[in-house]
Parts: C-alpha cells; sequence; structure tokens
C-alpha cells in the first residue's frame, strides 16, 4: 500500500518554507500531493494555474511529488487520491492553535487519515505568503522568500 500524503494550502505564492515542509517530509512518504484548495469565496493574488505552473517547474524533477487543485473537504480529497497523511507546517503557536482545530475536526470526518506535522527551519518562521504578497505589492525584493522559479 502507497503511503500518499496531501501538502494542501493556497501556495498564494509558494515559498521557500513550503518547499523545504515538502523535501524534508519527501523521506516518509511514496508520494507528495500538492494541493491547491480553491475556495470562490478567497480571492488570489495568483490565477490557480500560474500557481500550478510554478509548483510544476519547482518539483519537475522530483517523481514522487505531484500538483493537483481540488475544492471542498480536504478529507473528502484525500480519500479520493487514497492519501492517508495530511501534511502541514508549523510556524509558531498560532499556527499550533490554528492547526490543531482543523486537524482534530478533520479527524472526525475522517478517521482514518492523520495529520502529519514538520516544524519550520527556523530561518523560515517569519514567512508567509501573505507577507510575501505585502512585499511584492509594495515593490519589494522577494528574493530569498520564494524559489526563483516563481516568477511574474
Ligand atoms: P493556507 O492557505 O491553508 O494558509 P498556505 O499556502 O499558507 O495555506 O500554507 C500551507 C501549509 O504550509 C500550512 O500548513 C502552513 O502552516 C505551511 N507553511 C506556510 N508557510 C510556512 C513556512 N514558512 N514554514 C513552514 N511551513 C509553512
Amino acid at each position: 500500500m502507497e503511503r500518499i500524503a496531501v501538502f494542501p494550502g493556497s501556495f498564494d505564492p509558494v515559498t521557500l518554507g513550503h518547499v523545504s515542509v515538502i523535501r524534508r517530509a519527501l523521506p516518509l512518504f511514496d508520494k507528495i500531493i500538492i494541493s491547491i484548495g480553491v475556495n470562490s469565496e478567497k480571492k488570489s493574488m495568483f490565477t490557480l494555474e500560474q500557481r500550478m505552473n510554478w509548483l510544476n517547474d519547482i518539483f519537475s524533477k522530483d517523481s514522487k511529488v505531484e500538483i493537483k487543485s481540488y475544492s471542498g473537504l480536504t478529507v473528502e480529497f484525500c480519500n479520493e487520491v487514497n492519501a492517508k497523511f495530511i501534511l502541514r507546517g508549523l510556524r509558531t503557536s498560532a499556527d499550533f492553535e490554528f492547526e490543531r482545530g482543523i486537524g482534530q475536526i478533520n479527524r472526525k470526518l475522517s478517521d482514518n487519515i492523520e495529520t502529519v506535522f514538520f516544524l519550520t527551519e527556523a530561518k523560515y518562521t517569519p514567512l508567509s505568503s501573505s507577507i510575501v504578497r505585502d512585499v511584492i505589492r509594495n515593490g519589494g525584493s522577494a528574493d530569498g522568500l520564494i524559489p526563483p522559479e516563481v516568477i511574474f
């Protein structure tokens, strides 16, 4: 039985923090599906196509990584793609509280799926997609925050 994990998020845009978590988690799984959650109420800065293209470029040489998008409940998507694990990153205690709630509700919805957490690398603790969006919006340089493949 393949060990498949879903890494759900908006990736608007993908940051070096996301990439670090994915690369560190790869030895644990046979496949990681980076899954862009599409929420019609949440306006993104970058189109779904652009976000998917960047992820495909970044992981083009990693045969164990797939990129998909989904809408609706993450656990339902996991069941569709046969994933028994949800991968998430933890930066701060605020992340922990937020993730605890989601993780426990996901488990109530589907108790065959476990959430696996990776602590962020210390240097990426202050990094988030929303901070990167702010930097970009205000004309700052996002060097060192996002992978070089993220070109806009
Ligand atoms: P969401 O839209 O759910 O906030 P994100 O795209 O921001 O999703 O992030 C997806 C996952 O990546 C979350 O588990 C988040 O905690 C994690 N993550 C985001 N930034 C970092 C970072 N700098 N270091 C480690 N994990 C991160």
